[in-house]
């Protein structure tokens, strides 16, 4: 792809990174600037001087110009060639590599993310490409890479989430007997359960969770929560339960802070989620919810720097993925 082929990219809407879309073409101005990107990355050990598996040496590597050998480097000493795509998501794509390079700028360019849909209109490319792109940029870079529990203050709550009544289906509720047990119920049934836990000031987790059973919660809690953390929830009972150092807020009797003790940062999180979904990827099947969560407990956990964010998801892209 030549780049004056393409209209150059205009600036992402409602964009809250300090990376501009101007930085990120002036840095990846086409699919040859990404390639040594990645080559950079994953290989080149300065001076394309890298590691040569069949040498067994650190030999130079240089590129050659045959149409296979192009997104190859070659081992001057013996042959050996590296692919700097090969094992990561850009493996066999036929989508330009800028193009995936750019689809990483704007999923990490707004607080709250944007939709294949989206993507399809920015980078000119067909919805089935542009979903493709979204599903494994989020599961394979975005995941939830903290593995070690939270501590500290921690807030616990449950939601939740996905589909909004239809018209018919409020009509239905309206017509039966007890609309708010109606309209309880389609939730119930609709919707998806999620657990989450943040620290205060820190990171956070959240998890599609079968039930509200004890047991299936504690099991959450034991995984994810350090045992000398002090827990701040509602007052569900299923959190009577728990072994760490417990404050509750009563939020049946509208008492929401009560000093120190709230779970304003959860909350703030489930509605960060809940409007990123409900404004912008619209309907969630459950399938994709625990993607779409990972998606949001990524963003959070690296929330402070929009530049960060990106280099970061660059970064994690030049490794293989399995
Ligand atoms: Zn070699």
């Amino acid at each position: 792809m030549a780049p004056g082929n393409r209209k150059a990219p205009t600036r992402a809407k409602s964009s809250e990174s300090d990376f501009s879309i101007m930085e990120f073409a002036r840095l990846f101005p086409d699919d040859e600037t990404c390639l040594r990107y990645l080559w950079n990355a994953r290989y080149n050990l300065g001076g394309d001087e890298a590691h040569c598996q069949r040498c067994e040496e650190i030999r130079l590597f240089r590129r050659y110009e045959g149409k296979q050998q192009r997104q190859a480097w070659t081992c001057t000493a013996c042959g050996w060639q590296v692919y700097p795509t090969a094992g990561t998501i850009f493996h066999k794509s036929s989508t330009a590599l800028q193009l995936w390079f750019h689809a990483m700028y704007l999923m990490t360019s707004t607080r709250c993310g944007i939709s294949a849909k989206q993507l399809e209109r920015e980078l000119g490319v067909t919805y089935k490409t542009a979903w493709r792109m979204f599903t494994l940029i989020r599961n394979e870079l975005m995941t939830q890479d903290h593995d070690e529990p939270l501590g500290g203050v921690v807030e616990m709550d449950e939601t939740y989430v996905g589909g909004k009544p239809r018209a018919d289906d409020r009509r239905a509720f309206a017509a039966s007997p007890n609309a708010r047990s109606a309209a309880s119920k389609w939730g119930i049934e609709n919707k998806v359960q999620v657990f989450g836990a943040v620290e205060r000031k820190g990171r956070v987790t959240a998890h599609v969770i079968p039930s509200r059973q004890k047991t299936t919660l504690m099991a959450h809690v034991a995984r994810r929560v350090e045992s000398t953390a002090v827990v701040h929830t509602d007052t569900a009972h299923v959190y009577g339960a728990l072994a760490q150092e417990h404050h509750t807020v009563n939020h049946h009797e509208k008492v929401f802070v009560s000093g120190d003790v709230h779970t304003q940062t959860i909350d703030g999180f489930w509605s960060l989620v809940k409007r990123g979904i409900g404004g912008t990827h619209h309907a969630v099947s459950p399938k994709w919810l625990q993607g779409y969560l990972n998606e949001y407990v990524w963003r959070y956990n690296h929330r402070d720097d929009g530049r960060a964010m990106f280099a970061l998801l660059l970064l994690r892209s030049a490794n293989p993925v399995r």
